[in-house]
């Protein structure tokens, strides 16, 4: 019997519809096309990977099918591995063509996807994969890539028909087939502290930026308590696709144009061109996810303890804002880009522990993992580019500065509930007198400070700029920056480079 023709658009970091050149071309086509996403058991064994990704998926899938229902569509979820359900469906239809976007992510879904390349190739099926998010694949270096995203950012937003979809449906007996085993219970029950997936959801995130919380946005940045607010928050569903970064870019230049507060939306959208950024370093150069950026420092060992990385984990370092940052990552998925910069910068240098280590750790707890700001972002603060100035954030400064009251460690840090300012940035100094009046004995209740801030990162620093500065390193720069960086910058390193060198 001959098999009945199709297409396929296959969802992954894109959960849409509009801006969607996927959904374009299965528009145009005409052909009935299968709408899919597969929850891939490999994938969500993977270290990097956690529940709370795969409920906010699953929160964004539900929107969409409500979204794609009321327009007459239909999308499936699959719990399985793509070839193998690829290979079942080719069983029953003549597949012509899959749409998707071109995801860069970690080794894993790079390798994932060439074996989807390598099945179509070898089944006659088209593979067509759409970049998305400004970023472009297969480029050496950074010529021109400024040029390029301008183009992008500012080009039509794509206009979605879903309703010119020709939405293929399955029968009772190849979905059941497909479908695989139930998800979880923890995956599709919604957690009440942490932010819903969806576009309806990210909709709102967005017209509540633009029109109220984006006036405080300079202001609170780095303010662990006061960012939750001002701060967009559209990171996750810029993570997940449930709105493109042009249409976020967009909506900002609208509003920008009508309003008092330009410069604010300025500095929001050098974040957005941010994003891409990093996003291209990574799909330059997948191995970035596992190996330093400048490979000269894989020779660099950090050989921290491994009782204080456990107590990082555990939030439970002896300083109030590196844990109430990790409790409150663990409690909600999210903490402001300050607080992440001081969490890299004390896990690497003050505890030297790889940053390999930490990556996982945040990557299980960051609602908005993505893997192409967050390898790039843990190397720069890890100093594992060799040529990105050092900060490394004394947790103290920061809470003195940026949680002036105490209030957000001790939301996070209750046992330090008591402790009024300025005793609560470094609560190890209480007297004995103190500690029975505050009620926080410390070493008991809460405990000492695992290492001493100012000694232990003085030596580590010390150890890193030796090895900084070694031929080996300094020779692996050129390579780094016509890769890494944009064209534009490499003379202006060149030229800080030596100024640092002389030094
Ligand atoms: C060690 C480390 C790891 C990080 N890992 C991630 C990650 O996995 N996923 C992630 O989305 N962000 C990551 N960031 C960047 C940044 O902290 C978050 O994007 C930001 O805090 C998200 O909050 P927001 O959406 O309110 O940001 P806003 O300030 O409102 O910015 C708007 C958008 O711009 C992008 N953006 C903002 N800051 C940066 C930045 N510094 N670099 C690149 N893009 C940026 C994000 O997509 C963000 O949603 C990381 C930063 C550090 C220091």
């Amino acid at each position: 019997m001959e098999k009945e023709a199709c297409n396929i658009v296959w969802l992954k970091r894109d959960l849409r519809t509009q801006d969607h050149l996927a959904f374009k071309k299965a528009e145009e086509s005409g052909l009935p096309t299968l709408v899919c996403y597969f929850f891939e058991p490999s994938l969500m064994q993977q270290p990097d990977h956690a529940l709370i990704h795969w409920r906010f998926i699953y929160e964004a899938l539900s929107d969409l099918k409500k979204e794609l229902l009321d327009q007459g569509g239909k999308l499936y979820i699959f719990h399985g591995e793509v070839v193998a359900s690829l290979t079942k469906l080719k069983e029953h239809y003549e597949i012509k063509e899959i749409f998707a976007h071109q995801e860069t992510g970690v080794p894993f879904t790079f390798d994932r996807d060439k074996q989807v390349q390598k099945f179509c190739k070898q089944s006659g099926i088209g593979f067509s994969e759409y970049s998305q998010d400004g970023v472009n694949r297969g480029i050496k270096d950074r010529y021109n890539w400024q040029a390029r995203w301008q183009n992008f950012i500012f080009s039509p937003i794509i206009k979605n028909d879903i309703s010119q979809v020709n939405f293929l449906r399955l029968g009772q007996d190849l979905l059941y087939e497909l479908k695989g085993n139930e998800l979880p219970k923890e995956i599709t029950e919604s957690h009440h502290n942490i932010q819903r997936g969806g576009t309806s959801w990210a909709k709102k995130y967005l017209s509540t930026f633009l029109k109220n919380r984006a006036i405080n946005y300079n202001r609170h940045i780095s303010k662990p308590a006061a960012s939750r607010k001002s701060c967009s928050r559209l990171s996750p569903y810029l993570a997940y696709g449930c709105l493109s970064v042009k249409q976020v870019f967009q909506a900002a230049e609208q509003y920008k144009a009508h309003h008092q507060y330009a410069y604010v939306f300025d500095n929001f959208q050098s974040r957005l061109w941010w994003r891409s950024h990093y996003i291209q370093k990574l799909e330059t150069e997948v191995e970035i996810a596992e190996r330093c950026i400048n490979p000269a420092f894989e020779a660099l060992e950090r050989n921290g303890k491994d009782a204080w990385e456990e107590a990082f984990y555990q939030g439970r370092t002896g300083y109030p804002m590196i844990d109430a940052s990790v409790r409150c990552l663990k409690a909600t998925g999210y903490i402001n880009f300050r607080m992440r910069a001081m969490l890299s910068t004390f896990f690497s240098f003050t505890l030297w522990l790889d940053w390999r280590r930490l990556a996982v750790f945040l990557a299980n707890i960051f609602l908005d993992y993505e893997p192409g700001i967050h390898y790039p972002q843990l190397q720069m603060q890890a100093g594992t580019t060799g040529y990105h100035p050092l900060r490394i954030y004394n947790p103290t400064v920061q809470s003195q500065r940026h949680d002036t009251e105490g209030a957000f460690v001790k939301k996070w840090v209750p046992e330090l509930n008591n402790v009024p300012s300025p005793q609560i940035y470094e609560p190890w100094k209480m007297t004995k007198i103190e500690q029975v009046f505050y009620k926080c004995e410390i070493g008991t209740d809460y405990p000492q400070p695992i290492v001493t801030f100012d000694e232990a990162t003085r030596k580590h620093k010390d150890i890193y700029w030796e090895f900084r500065h070694r031929t080996e390193t300094l020779k692996q720069l050129p390579l780094v920056w016509e890769k890494h960086c944009i064209s534009e910058n490499v003379e202006e390193y060149k030229k800080q480079f030596k100024v640092r060198i002389i030094d």
